[in-house]
């Protein structure tokens, strides 16, 4: 049996494990990895492998680090079965075709430049059409029920807690005689989030695949969400600013939804107007609605009581381009979530290119930003930061909510770790970290007692016997 890592190996996007075994060849999450243009262009357009020759993909969880190139691998001739849970693939069946979309708008961005340039033009990395393919190869498979993959190969999904449908994949391999286990995290989430599941521990395994995106940090408790949140909310509108809020179509939104909602409840929420300025976030979050199946007890319990924790009486949802223009024009205090999470795209750009300069407003950061992007350079608080490459000041307050980290910190990634017995565990592979965060979280591991830790450079490859 050998593992090959292919992508988010020192790094946080672009996820992609080869297993093969038996002469078969798994794929553990296909992920479109994000950074400076030219490179992920090349990196995500070419494959290390011949994608006709992968017999089936194994996928986490919906994100697009994690999803988002399948449509590529489809197009490139994989024609296998792509085994996800339920959650998972309708969430990805909403994302890929927004996906696709953005790709066919960011080569037209391309091919302006070339056509000055007078260079041949692109092609987008895949299209709709390549999504509806995808989406009718995906097989949904419920928690904890045991599936053949390949040729000896069986995955069990266990409930990852970090988006909704995400999931820790135990992998039972048959060689001959042998059975050995690879468990692999895909993205771990945090206790006594809103709305998901705790992650739930996958039993003993021989090998270990684990995220380390926060191997080096450990986040604020969740207990102190609403507060810290109420208090910026507070000294916004106290401003007469706005509070601009980058977030993830997926997870993020209806997280911090669900925590307005909260507030709301107990009469703490600020009486002004909320929008969610996102055609993916609206979509996204009916298809949260119709997965109760991995809601936690709290969520189910207001469900139960007709009370909807994603859309409450006080939200507005932004379809179209105009009404979302119309919200420039907007001069009060207001709040505004508005999708891409990482600031590189969507219309969270026209919001920030509108209000960074005002210091009455405030930009509250709720999810990881990776190296290079626009979210990076702000909670860095670049003086000047670039959109459509135009440079603005960065007057407005800059705030920054860990707490709602769908990631695992450094002492609940160990904790999780520790679910695992250390000496049954032959080899432990962290990734889907930045080098740094990886090595620190080798540190901890090693004081908890586990050895035999790697972190393995792209392309590295490994027998496991
Ligand atoms: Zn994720």
């Amino acid at each position: 049996m050998k593992l090959q890592f292919l992508g988010a190996a020192q790094t946080v996007t672009g996820s992609m494990h080869l297993l093969s075994a038996n002469g078969t060849r798994v794929l553990l999450d296909c992920g479109l990895f994000q950074g400076k243009r030219a490179e992920a262009f090349e990196r995500n357009r070419n494959f290390p492998f011949d994608a006709s020759t992968i017999d089936a993909v194994v996928l986490s969880h919906a994100h697009i680090d994690h999803a988002g190139n399948l449509p590529n691998l489809v197009r490139n001739g994989f024609r296998g079965k792509i085994y996800a849970t339920g959650a998972t693939r309708d969430l990805s069946n909403v994302m890929l075709y927004d996906s696709a979309y953005v790709q066919e708008r960011d080569i037209e961005y391309v091919n302006k430049q070339h056509r000055k340039r007078n260079e041949p033009l692109v092609k987008p990395l895949y299209t709709s059409e390549d999504v509806g393919q995808t989406v009718n190869q995906m097989v949904g498979v419920r928690y904890h029920q045991k599936v053949e993959v390949a040729e000896g190969i069986t995955i069990t999904f266990f409930d990852a807690g970090h988006v909704l449908g995400s999931a820790v994949t135990l992998i039972e391999v048959r060689e001959g005689e042998r059975t050995r286990t690879v468990g692999f995290t895909g993205d771990l989430g945090r206790k006594n989030m809103p709305i998901l599941r705790d992650p739930e521990p996958l039993g003993d395994v021989d090998f270990w695949i684990s995220e380390s995106t926060y191997g080096g940090r450990i986040h604020e408790p969740v207990t102190g969400m609403e507060d810290k949140l109420e208090g910026i909310l507070k000294r916004t509108i106290d401003r007469g600013g706005k509070l601009i809020v980058p977030a993830f179509s997926v997870g993020k939104t209806q997280e911090f939804l669900y925590v307005l909602f909260t507030l709301n409840d107990s009469g703490r929420l600020p009486s002004v107007p909320i929008f969610v300025d996102s055609p993916l976030s609206v979509n996204t979050t009916e298809v949260f609605k119709m997965h109760p199946e991995c809601f936690d007890k709290e969520t189910l319990t207001y469900l139960l009581n007709n009370e909807d924790p994603f859309g409450f009486g006080r939200l507005k949802f932004v379809r179209s381009v105009e009404e979302s223009k119309k919200l420039n024009e907007l001069d009060e205090p207001c709040v505004i979530i508005a999708s891409s999470g990482m600031c590189e795209a969507g219309r969270i750009l026209h919001h920030l290119a509108n209000n960074a300069g005002d210091p009455r407003h405030t930009v509250l950061v709720v999810g990881f930003m990776a190296e290079h992007t626009l979210g990076r350079r702000i909670v860095e608080r670049d003086p000047q930061i670039k959109i459509f490459g135009e440079f603005y000041p960065l007057r407005a307050e800059v705030a920054v909510m860990n707490s709602f980290s769908a990631h695992a910190g450094q002492d609940e990634l160990v904790d999780y770790t520790r679910t695992i017995d250390k000496r049954k565990l032959k080899q432990m592979f962290l990734v889907h970290g930045e080098l740094t965060q990886a090595q620190l979280l080798s540190g901890k591991l090693s004081e908890a007692g586990y050895d035999k830790i790697a972190i393995p450079a792209r392309g590295d490859g490994v027998e496991l016997s």
